[in-house]
């Protein structure tokens, strides 16, 4: 097995029943090995320096009706909102006080009439804090909304594929969507100078080792500069309600698959990590993340914000929050690196 990894480290790169091995390996010498190695490569990268970015959940509006998803259109119980300019603007001054310097728009997908509108807020973002990244997460936009926002100053767009397996995106999806169309969309996001994110929640209702595996090789074909990985959680007013959260377990052997095959990658710990276990947000960087995101978003809206149930709040919006991080962070003998963050390979 350690032959296996040495390759993936070495080479960035196995044959399919190779990722199924490791995927379920089981002996613990061999998993340590593994993380120690994607740790190893990641400090190598990063040193052992952690980036935040400050998410802000801009609207829990959605045309889509992802199956999965707590804000799917067809869920009558969610009180809409979207959250004024104002109010984005006042997110991003309290986060750049405390020190954040990547701000992250995420939301529900809208219509194109609306583009324009989010084009302003990128547009005042820029202007007001010039010296930080803006990422969006958005979902599946036309090429000229794409363009759009580009234009106004975004810097990176985060659209996970969900899955590359064609079947199993169309369990999870709703008639009309298309993996076809997500991946177009996230050619075009890298065709437009975005740095780019796609990834999958693990665990997710019908997925399989095969389509992981396949999954691991769409992401090593397409090399995005950010991957975003989390383990599925029910959400209790969504058609699987009734199936099984996903495993940190795996999903933080798949952050080290990932990082030894990519060991440039921005890898996010997510808070669905930090959601199923107390310990989950640093297991993923003793695993080979080195990103965690914490939420800026108004207090009052985060309930509403629910992809999923019990989602964890990490509470570094105030300072208070930070230190706590901080804190947590050097338990395992790492610490907030609080520089922007890019992508190392795209700096000059
Ligand atoms: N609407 C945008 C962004 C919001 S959803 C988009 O579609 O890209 C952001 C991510 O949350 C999704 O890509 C999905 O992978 C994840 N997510 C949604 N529902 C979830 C659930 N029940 N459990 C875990 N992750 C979920």
């Amino acid at each position: 097995m350690r032959g296996l990894i040495d390759t993936l480290r070495d080479h960035h790169k196995l044959a399919s029943h190779e990722y199924r091995e490791l995927l379920t390996m089981c002996a613990p010498e061999d998993v340590k090995y593994l993380m120690d190695q994607a740790r190893e490569v990641a400090q190598g990268q990063f040193g052992t320096g952690i980036y935040l970015r400050g998410l802000i959940e801009l609207s829990n509006v959605c045309r889509n009706d992802c199956l999965y998803c707590g804000i799917r259109r067809s869920n009558r119980n969610v009180s809409r909102y979207t959250l004024s300019r104002q109010q984005v603007l006042a997110c991003c001054e309290q986060g750049y006080k405390i020190g954040f310097r990547t701000f992250v728009l995420q939301g529900g997908e809208w219509g194109e009439e609306r583009s324009q509108w989010i084009a302003d807020i990128i547009r005042d973002i820029r202007h007001g804090w010039p010296d930080c990244a803006i990422t969006l997460s958005l979902g599946e936009h036309t090429r000229e909304t794409y363009a759009l926002w580009r234009d106004a100053g975004a810097d990176r767009y985060l659209l996970r594929h969900e899955t590359h397996n064609e079947r199993l995106y169309r369990l999870l999806h709703p008639q009309g969507m298309t993996v076809q169309h997500r991946l177009q969309c996230l050619d075009r996001l890298k065709e437009l100078g975005y740095q780019v994110g796609a990834g999958i929640m693990v665990g997710a209702p019908f997925q399989s080792l095969k389509t992981i595996v396949e999954d691991i090789q769409y992401l090593i074909e397409f090399q995005p500069h950010m991957i975003g990985i989390g383990p599925f959680i029910p959400q209790h007013d969504t058609p699987f309600a009734r199936f099984p959260a996903g495993k940190v377990d795996l999903t933080a052997r798949l952050y080290a698959i990932l990082r030894l095959a990519q060991p440039q990658a921005l890898i996010p710990s997510t808070t669905a990590m930090a959601t199923l276990s107390p310990d989950g947000r640093l297991r993923g960087i003793l695993a080979g993340a080195n990103v965690v995101m914490p939420n800026l978003s108004p207090e009052d809206n985060r309930k509403l914000y629910a992809l999923y149930d019990n989602k964890a709040a990490l509470g570094a919006e105030s300072a208070q929050g930070i230190k706590k991080l901080e804190n947590e962070l050097a338990t395992i003998g790492y610490h907030i690196d609080w520089s922007r963050g890019d992508s190392p390979s795209t700096q000059k």
